[in-house]
């Protein structure tokens, strides 16, 4: 029997090796991306205040989250890559102000969940997608807070601990087809500086402190390639895999709450902010504001979006785990079951995003990109080719969005099956048999029912002035 050939290492491509591996290439992708931030940044606090009107708000809210799960779908945590927000973080390391370690007890994802809720919650309260100073100030936020925390800490505790973007971006790259890993194990076991983690004089090791030989997820990778270039035996190679290889590996995460729930609450998420956009939400504000006696929107906003998204994924996670643990009569920790299953749901809540964002407010909206342009060109005395045509907005027939989001959704759903399937036959010493994976297959599918019935109520446009 022939072994199986070893993943092509698109650091070896001919003309992509040698753009991953060019020194510069970071930072030129960085450059470009903090030359579109400062654009968005000035027209964000000087340009129109409406939405539709303003690059901030179309280009955050329509085309960058739109972009950026294709991206994850199709190649990988590329944003990451090229955050520019990580430029005035190098500047800061270089401060280094005082060295310290971020905190032990916060190493954990309980900061990055807590974190990517609020930051839903703070969309939802503020209408950030219908305000181009909002939006800016958010860009600006994510500058400040990238520069301060990696000024006072030694390591890289904003990408890997707080950001919500990089949150949704790690959570998705679970299933994205990339992933570091090394040409050679024995390589490692007798090199001497680990450079790849380590760094050294000339280079900069691993900033989320992964090391190469022991990768097997695409959690906390930021796909900077430090690591490649920091290797000095040229060891480390960036592979195409299948994108269910990580989620159907026993052994790919460690089995810890926090990383569980993340997925968890990454797939709530996905429905909860969707459904902020249609009309039930208003239904339950009110009745919510009457229950509580209070007008705060804000409160109740809190309310709800705590609930959807943190207490109702732990609550079903759990209690699914509890029944699912009884059935198959394992003597183990509800931690160590809800490991086993929790995977399954990331191909799901991903089609949950990608189906909206993707599926939906990009595929709308795409063109509504070409009369914002005119218009800032003409705002700023300078001839457009043409007049702005504010109509522009879908770039296909709108009668085709519904079935796309119909096929991302049982996609995903199909792909959560075979993966949850696949994990509890996996089981060792005992394979695990349907019945005690019923509990998940209903949540699953309640999951994608929820996903289809909220994707199917008439939806606001966020940051387009495309209405259907
Ligand atoms: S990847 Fe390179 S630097 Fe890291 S342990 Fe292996 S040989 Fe050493
Ligand atoms: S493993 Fe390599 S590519 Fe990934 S974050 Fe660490 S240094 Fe960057």
């Amino acid at each position: 029997m022939h072994a199986p050939p070893p993943p092509k290492n698109l650091l070896n491509a001919p003309l992509l090796g040698r753009l991953l591996r060019w020194r510069w290439g970071r930072l030129f992708g960085q450059m470009l991306l903090l030359l579109a931030a400062i654009l968005l940044l000035y027209d964000g606090f000087t340009g129109p205040p409406l939405a539709p009107e303003n690059l901030a708000t179309v280009i955050i809210w329509v085309h960058y989250r739109g972009i950026l799960i294709f991206t994850l779908l199709f190649a990988g945590n590329l944003f990451c890559m090229n955050c520019p927000f990580t430029l005035p973080r190098t500047l800061a390391r270089k401060l280094s102000l005082s060295g310290k370690r971020w905190p032990r007890q916060l190493r954990n994802k309980w900061t990055a969940i807590a974190v990517l809720i609020l930051y839903f919650w703070l969309f939802e309260w503020l209408d950030l997608w219908a305000s181009p100073l909002f939006t800016a100030w958010i860009i600006l936020a994510y500058f400040i807070a990238a520069f301060v925390l990696e000024a006072v800490f030694t390591e890289s505790p904003f990408c890997k601990y707080v950001c919500p973007l990089g949150t949704f971006n790690f959570a998705s790259a679970t299933i994205s087809p990339l992933q570091i890993t090394v040409n050679t194990p024995s390589t490692c076991k007798t090199c001497v500086g680990k450079e790849c983690v380590n760094g050294s004089n000339q280079t900069l090791g691993c900033g989320t402190q992964l090391f190469a030989p022991r990768i097997t997820s695409n959690m906390d990778c930021t796909l900077c390639l430090d690591c490649v270039r920091a290797c000095p035996h040229d060891n480390v190679a960036l592979i195409l895999r299948h994108p269910l290889a990580e989620v159907t590996n026993a052994n790919a995460w460690p089995r810890r709450w926090d990383l569980n729930i993340l997925i968890l609450v990454f797939a709530f998420t996905g429905i909860s902010n969707a459904f902020g956009m249609v009309p039930p939400i208003y239904a339950l504000e009110a009745w919510l504001a009457g229950v509580l006696g209070t007008n705060n929107e804000g409160i109740v906003l809190l309310l709800i979006f705590a609930a959807l998204n943190f207490a109702l994924p732990v609550g079903l996670g759990l209690g699914a785990a509890w029944i699912s643990r009884a059935l198959s009569k394992q003597s183990e920790s509800l931690r160590v079951t809800l490991s086993r299953y929790a995977p399954a749901f990331a191909p799901l809540a991903f089609a949950g995003w990608l189906a909206h964002y993707g599926g939906f407010h990009f595929l709308s909206s795409a063109l509504a990109i070409i009369p914002v342009f005119q218009n800032f060109l003409l705002d700023h005395g300078i001839t457009a080719p043409g007049q702005p045509d504010w109509s522009l907005g879908p770039i296909m027939p709108l009668s085709w969005l519904d079935p796309i989001e119909l096929g991302i959704v049982l996609a995903g759903f199909a792909a959560s099956l075979y993966v949850l399937n696949y994990r509890a036959r996996q089981n060792r010493p005992k394979p695990i048999g349907l019945g005690a994976q019923l509990p998940w297959i209903v949540l699953l599918l309640g999951l994608a029912v929820a996903m289809l019935i909220v994707f199917y109520l008439p939806m606001e446009m966020r940051g387009s002035a495309f209405f259907s």
